[in-house]
């Protein structure tokens, strides 16, 4: 009886304790924002009067396609004893991409009461490919251990001398205690957009390299999304709890407590909570998957503010390297594993595609790619994995084109040929009677004690069947719908073989 009270008890401070985590690793956004403007008067009357803008300059984006030139700051080796290198920084800002493009995998399981409310961005932040002096680079520069980056001021210094221009490239900084306070579960901090900040080289993400990409779970991935949020002006939208304001109309409140996690609930007012919101923190125990439109249209004015409207010029983006210039550039290629040539499958089977996209000038100068069926447009990817699913296709041969194109407006192209063979019918066999079954391949059998009968049954084929068992062998042509039928079989170890399928299951009476 002691042993059983002890459990729930267990439970409780288990509980207790993976709340206690999860509100450590949240944002300080609010009040590191707030503790900047307090100390720049000029910066908080900026604040105020682009919220004001930005009520203005609403509903009028949407349809621009945006790219913004990005440098990772990766400072020391290990993040919780996490490394970050390319591959996991690449990985990172695809899914981000991915989340603002409403592309991410359970964008289509959003909540029916905010699902006509999505909004979508077309901006892509892609690794600089030019660094400050003309140099190429790969966009992330790797620096050795430092922390504290997330302080409000402590640390301007280093971090302006670190920095690359702000009015050209967006900074992040991976760090692994973001306060330097031996805290290393805080998962990031960002500033809204300020002319003096960037002014000063101080415009900044700051990201714990331990919640990137596959060094955590999928959701709390996405807290890198959440950062990129305030860069691009968006506020907590819990932001006051029930009488404070996110400045966007189409957020409901919130209490501020997060203690919905991924359940429904409502707020304050009565409201239902958008906890799936990237700007919220329940989202972040397993549920990010959306922003507002109301949202996305305070992102689209934060890209006319002056300390982001540089970035994204064409100018800058040659200056950066994220345009070529035509002389310069190449065009991606496209490889198709060739065992995929003159494959063959039965009609019903998926055909699963697997491609690699690359260029040379760089692996993330890819744009998009297209998929083609027998000349027919068939799907446009434009985040990794480049993989297609090609299902019902009907008999015949196929031909199946992959087209990559970069951001330079160059593509190449690759082309396989495919045959679907109609579908093989099998003949269904059945050990009658009882409830015990067991299937392999196409073949099924039934079997108990009740009469111990053997049946078996061409669907719509002709097969030789070869029957074997204790002291019993025989073998029979069957045709469509006619029924084998063996009554009272023995105990002891029976096969049904089919050689012309190359089937043959084995199977024991007890
Ligand atoms: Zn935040």
């Amino acid at each position: 009886m002691k042993a059983k009270k002890v459990v729930p008890f267990i439970l409780i401070l288990q509980i207790i304790a993976m709340q206690a985590i999860q509100a450590q690793t949240n944002c300080r956004a609010s009040e590191a924002n707030a503790t900047y403007i307090k100390k720049h008067i000029s910066s908080q009357n900026e604040y105020h009067d682009f919220n004001y803008q930005t009520k203005k300059i609403q509903g009028k984006g949407g349809s621009e396609s945006y790219q913004i030139p990005v440098v990772f700051h990766v400072y020391g080796t290990s993040f919780n004893g996490k490394t970050v290198d390319d591959e996991l920084i690449h990985k990172a800002l695809n899914d981000l991409n991915k989340d603002f493009h409403g592309m991410n995998d359970d964008f289509f399981s959003i909540d029916s009461r905010f699902s006509n409310i999505t909004g979508t961005m077309d901006i892509t932040f892609r690794l600089a490919r030019i660094d400050p002096n003309g140099n190429a680079t790969t966009g992330i520069i790797y620096h050795a251990e430092k922390n504290g980056y997330g302080h409000g001021s402590d640390s301007d210094t280093q971090i302006s001398a670190d920095a690359w221009d702000n009015y050209r490239y967006m900074n992040v900084y991976i760090q692994n205690d973001l306060y330097g306070n031996n805290e290393t579960n805080n998962t990031g901090v960002a500033w809204y957009p300020f002319t003096h900040m960037s002014d000063n080289n101080l415009a900044r993400v700051v990201y714990n390299g331990a919640f990137l990409a596959t060094n955590t779970d999928t959701e709390q991935a996405s807290i890198l999304t959440h950062e990129f949020g305030h860069w691009l002006n968006l506020i907590h939208t819990f932001e006051g709890g029930c009488d404070g304001t996110d400045e966007v109309d189409d957020t409901p409140n919130e209490n501020g407590l997060h203690d919905l996690n991924c359940s429904s609930g409502t707020n304050c007012n009565g409201e239902y909570v958008n906890t799936e919101n990237y700007m919220g923190y329940n989202g972040s125990s397993g549920c990010y998957k959306m922003f507002t439109e109301g949202q996305v249209d305070r992102m689209f004015a934060a890209l006319q503010h002056p300390a982001r409207v540089t970035l994204w010029q064409t100018q800058n983006l040659i200056d950066t390297g994220l345009i070529i210039s035509e002389a310069e550039n190449v065009a991606p290629v496209v490889t198709i594993d060739t065992s995929m040539d003159n494959f063959s499958f039965e009609e019903g089977e998926t055909f699963e595609l697997k491609t690699t996209v690359t260029d040379a000038n760089g692996s993330d100068d890819i744009q998009k790619v297209e998929y083609y069926v027998d000349g027919n447009l068939l799907d446009i990817l434009r985040f990794l994995p480049f993989e297609n699913e090609f299902p019902n296709l009907e008999t015949g041969q196929h031909i199946i084109r992959v087209m990559a194109y970069d951001y330079g407006g160059l593509s190449n192209t690759m082309e396989i040929t495919i045959t679907v063979i109609p579908r093989i019918n099998y003949p269904e066999i059945k050990w009658i009677s009882s409830n015990i079954s067991f299937a392999e391949n196409s073949i099924q059998f039934a079997t108990g004690e009740a009469t111990r009968r053997l049946e078996i049954k061409a669907i719509t084929d002709t097969h030789d069947i070869i029957v074997k068992g204790p002291d019993f062998e025989k073998q029979y042509t069957t045709i469509i719908d006619e029924t084998i039928t063996i009554d009272n079989i023995a105990k002891g170890t029976w096969t049904v073989e089919i050689p012309s399928l190359n089937k043959k299951i084995t199977k024991t009476l007890n």
